[in-house]
């Protein structure tokens, strides 16, 4: 990322001023430039990450939005969304000079940018939340903006905060971006949080792209002008480009789909734009006539759009010398694709001031299929009625009604509509919801049968009591299935019995989350080593404490884990291979006055010739030859007095043995270029252990025996070549 900064921010200003003046009146223009004075006041000496005045980032975001063409008091609402969250100012003074409609709009991002989504918060659940706290979709609109001018300038941000951001944001506002059709702000997002979280893996990706480039190109220019050729036979005006997959889907297509770089159809993509429906499937069967389809890569998204709205007719053909993907659309479907719900600014706007629909635009419309979604843009009339409606079509799209709420910590809990504390307390944990016997909400106590609202702070007072327990009359009121089962549960069952069945249930999930066979961890011989372990009567005890909440659930499980031997990280070991051997008579290394025969090469750091090593007189064992900077050297420094310089021989025979790292995007062949460079650079492997952690980055970790430091150089440089792989190293430990 380069980034140009900004030290003058009335120059930023006034050259987003010279775009605002090509689209707004002057009264509009003079309600922005108040919004900026008072914003800029208010930020007074902040600063950004990056050192840069605060003011910056309003400006910024107000720019982004600019490209949506948006109502007036978007542009007024984006210079001010950070001054009641950040500034002294308060949303009523905000009201008073700038308007309700302005001060909805602030409000709305503040309130937002205080959602805390707990550290387990699905992704999901989070994503629903804040559809459900917006009021109003242009608060939508402004808050990715405002991510987005934030992921632009992530490289001055502390990184393990970035990478956080990053995270959330491939989880929550990219995929709210593409629900909302805005696909320009969905890759911009997505791209830039690719790069922060995965920085090597971007710049191969970067890479790789760049040296396909000349071929691809030739292939794209080719194919436009064949193209071009034939639509003008058949008399239909178009807009061809070829352009590049963003970097993110051509890792997603690596990591989720194994397909080959060299065999992604993507890269070669190309775009028809065309005036109407009817132009576009001609362009499409012109295509087809030249090249033949490649079959299940056709989507008409014209006769079905998108649940976004978004509609193009997507093909891959055979073309000349590689596979190519088509997207044909008319302008106006480009324009949604990119713009999306923001589209319907430019009617509404439009249509107030009198002036004609855009080019392309209802006419063609009124004949495509997507009537609903188009009515829903066209009838915007009426602000909250329809940003209410549309806000609704996206909940329908989410599921039946919820009810979202934060536990004291800050974690959001998905309720059903109309819950009460009472089912916030068995979504809890059972042994809360039992002996509840109170709540506060918001830091106010409230009995225990109130409907909880969204973004409702809840904390249930429990009775320590041991025989606390439900109230029959909760059933009344309770809305969750599972509070509901339980209370039954608790009438008509011993609370022994019931207790061993939820630690059971609970241990049985934990299980699974970690993809570990629940039969084998949970057979009778396993469960009786932990019951002598706790000194438990039998092994229902276990599954009984568990439930009695006495001992956690994580606790049973890694004391399974290490019974069942399996790794934390759940990593499949493909290969191992060959036991360690070492010339141990010849390690290469003299220490003045002892035999080599005493001397050793540490196993924890394999030193090379080239290291700088240090010896370490071991008791009867000789000297034990370490790197310098090996952490077990650092961890003997008390012992200085049995340190011994050592220095490595120009003995010719002496091989040693090295350890190394190489991290690659799992794909198909790697393993098998890997072993054929290795092969190349006349290297033996002693050790090889592959593993594929969740998001399909390959590790592995080889000992291979080498004569000298060039050797190595040489092997990490043909290793560095292999597509897909992003680093190579030595590595100290496993
Ligand atoms: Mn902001």
């Amino acid at each position: 990322m380069k980034t140009k900064l900004v030290e003058n921010p009335d120059e930023l200003f006034v050259e987003f001023l010279s775009d605002v003046n090509q689209k707004y009146n002057k009264a509009d223009i003079e309600l922005i430039k108040t919004a900026y004075s008072f914003a800029k006041a208010a930020h007074g000496e902040q600063k950004r990450y990056s050192g840069e005045p605060f003011i910056i980032h309003p400006i910024s975001v107000a720019q982004i939005l600019l490209t949506l063409d948006p109502p007036v008091a978007v542009l007024q609402a984006a210079l001010l969304h950070d001054t009641v969250e950040d500034t002294p100012v308060e949303i009523k003074e905000i009201e008073k000079k700038f308007g309700s409609e302005v001060a909805v709009l602030v409000d709305g991002v503040t309130k937002l940018d205080s959602i805390k989504a707990g550290p387990d918060a699905e992704a999901e659940t989070v994503r629903k939340m804040i559809i459900t706290m917006s009021r109003d979709i242009r608060v939508l609109v402004i808050k990715l903006a405002d991510r987005l001018h934030n992921a632009r300038t992530w490289e001055f941000a502390p990184v393990e905060s970035a990478k956080k951001k990053a995270q959330q944001t491939l989880e929550i506002y990219a995929p709210l971006a593409d629900r909302m059709g805005l696909g320009v702000i969905k890759l911009e997002l997505e791209n830039l949080s690719f790069q922060t979280l995965h920085p090597k893996i971007y710049d191969e990706i970067v890479r790789l792209v760049e040296s396909s480039e000349e071929k691809r190109n030739e292939l794209i220019t080719n194919f436009i002008d064949a193209v071009r050729a034939e639509l003008e036979k058949l008399e239909i005006k178009a807009d061809i480009t070829g352009r590049p997959k963003h970097y993110y889907s051509i890792y997603l297509k690596m990591v989720n789909r194994g397909v080959d770089f060299h065999d992604m159809y993507d890269l070669l993509a190309i775009r028809i734009l065309v005036d109407s429906v009817r132009d576009c499937y001609g362009a499409l069967g012109a295509i087809h006539a030249i090249w033949p389809p490649i079959s299940g890569r056709f989507k008409d998204y014209i006769a079905r759009p998108k649940y976004n709205g978004y509609q193009s007719l997507h093909t891959s053909v055979s073309g000349p010398g590689s596979p190519i993907e088509v997207q044909i659309r008319t302008y106006d479907m480009h324009h949604h694709a990119e713009y999306g719900v923001a589209a319907h600014w430019i009617y509404k706007e439009k249509s107030k001031s009198g002036k004609a629909a855009p080019k392309n635009g209802v006419k063609d419309l009124e004949k495509g299929t997507n009537l609903k979604w188009l009515n829903q843009l066209l009838d915007w009339q009426s602000e909250t009625q329809d940003s209410k409606e549309f806000l609704e079509s996206l909940r329908t799209d989410l599921g039946p009604e919820k009810v979202y709420v934060f536990t004291p910590q800050g974690k959001v809990t998905e309720l059903p509509d109309a819950a009460t504390p009472v089912d916030f307390a068995y979504s809890v944990h059972t042994r809360v919801g039992e002996s509840a016997i109170g709540a506060k909400v918001n830091g106010k106590m409230v009995t225990l049968d109130t409907i909880l609202q969204n973004g409702d702070t809840v904390e249930i007072l429990t009775s320590k009591s041991e025989n606390a327990g439900p109230s029959a009359d909760w059933l009344e009121f309770v809305k969750s299935p599972r509070a509901k089962n339980k209370i039954r549960q608790w009438f008509s069952k011993s609370r022994r019995e019931q207790s061993i069945e939820e630690g059971h249930e609970s241990l049985s999930r934990a299980l699974e989350k970690e993809h570990i066979d629940t039969k084998q961890a949970l057979s009778e011989k396993v469960l009786k080593e932990i019951a002598n372990q706790m000194n438990l009567s039998d092994t229902q005890a276990i599954y009984a404490s568990i439930g009695e909440g006495k001992v956690s659930t994580m606790n049973i499980l890694n004391r399974l884990k290490k019974i069942l031997g399996v790794d934390e990280k759940n990593e499949n070991t493909i290969l191992t291979s060959k036991p360690t051997k070492v010339d141990e008579n010849n390690p290469g290394v003299i220490a003045e006055g002892v035999d080599s025969l005493w001397i050793k090469l540490a196993k924890c750091c394999l030193p090379v010739p080239g290291d700088e090593i240090v010896g370490f007189i071991t008791k009867g064992h000789g000297i034990t030859v370490h790197r310098s900077d090996c952490k077990n050297v650092k961890s003997l420094t008390n012992d200085s007095d049995r340190f011994i310089d050592v220095q490595w021989s120009s003995s010719a025979n002496a091989r040693f043995n090295v350890r190394i790292k190489v991290e690659a995007i799992d794909r198909d062949n790697l393993l098998s270029e890997l072993s054929s460079a290795i092969a190349e650079n006349h290297v033996s492997t002693i050790t090889f252990t592959a593993t594929t952690t969740e998001n399909k980055v390959a590790i592995f970790i080889i000992t291979v025996e080498i004569a000298e430091q060039r050797q190595l150089n040489a092997l990490f440089a043909t290793i560095r070549k292999i597509d897909g792989v992003y680093d190579v190293f030595r590595t100290k430990g496993e």
